[in-house]
């Protein structure tokens, strides 16, 4: 669980990557800086840590992209203390740039590997506080909710309604939407009258936000 120098200087050149690459709000920016991402990779691709690329994580799915990790949590705008779920665990790194951010996390992972792997690491890397949910995040966390904010980090055919629902007044979402091939990075702002305000925010590409708890593994 070494975090050296080399590992902290090499974080500084992302991030200075990133910021180059139109990422403007400093907590995400120092946020992205605190989390040690070289540990959420197998240690025999640390080289690839801190390039700005998605990588393997198992379970054919990947980590994804830092970019593309600080442009959503820009777009999610949190606040200190607020309530934020993930779907998505995945690695779990996303969850802990959140907690960087001030925000109390719930993430939800429907592999069962992915999900144990995340449970046990995240409080050995310094996030205790993290919850972790083995679920099918379509569901969201009805009993843990409503939330200040929910960010889907896999592509979604649409919105779903459970997550609206779990949303507080002034909240937001952000969920890429589209179909296997590309996604469009929405942020849906959950008005105080219920309605939705909707902006579009350019072209991604995610692994398959899927159904139901995996039942292979
Ligand atoms: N946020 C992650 C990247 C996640 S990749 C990170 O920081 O590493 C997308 C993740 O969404 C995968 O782990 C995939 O298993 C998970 N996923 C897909 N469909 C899901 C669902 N219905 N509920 C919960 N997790 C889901």
């Amino acid at each position: 669980m070494e975090d050296s120098f080399k590992h902290k200087g090499l974080r500084k050149m992302l991030v200075e990557c990133i910021e180059n690459k139109g990422i403007s709000n400093q907590k995400v920016l120092q946020a992205i800086n605190q989390v040690p991402r070289h540990l959420f990779l197998d240690s025999s691709f640390l080289s690839y840590a801190y390039e700005d690329k998605p990588f393997p994580i198992g379970c054919k799915q990947t980590i994804s992209q830092p970019f593309t990790v600080a442009f959503q949590t820009q777009l999610l705008d949190v606040q200190k203390g607020e309530k934020v779920l993930e779907i998505g665990t995945g690695s779990g790194y996303q969850a802990c740039v959140l907690a960087e951010m001030g925000a109390k996390v719930f993430t939800v992972e429907r592999q069962k590997k992915l999900y144990f792997r995340a449970k046990s690491l995240l409080p050995k890397l310094g996030y205790p506080q993290i919850k972790c949910f083995y679920s099918d995040g379509n569901k969201g966390l009805p009993t843990f909710g409503p939330f200040h904010k929910i960010l889907v980090t896999c592509a979604a055919t649409e919105i779903p309604e459970n997550l609206i629902e779990q949303l507080r007044p002034n909240g937001i979402l952000v969920i890429p939407v589209g179909n296997s091939e590309k996604q469009e990075m929405f942020q849906i702002i959950k008005n105080n009258d219920n309605s939705l305000t909707i902006n579009k925010n350019g072209d991604f590409r995610f692994v398959p936000l899927l159904r139901n708890k995996a039942d292979d593994n």
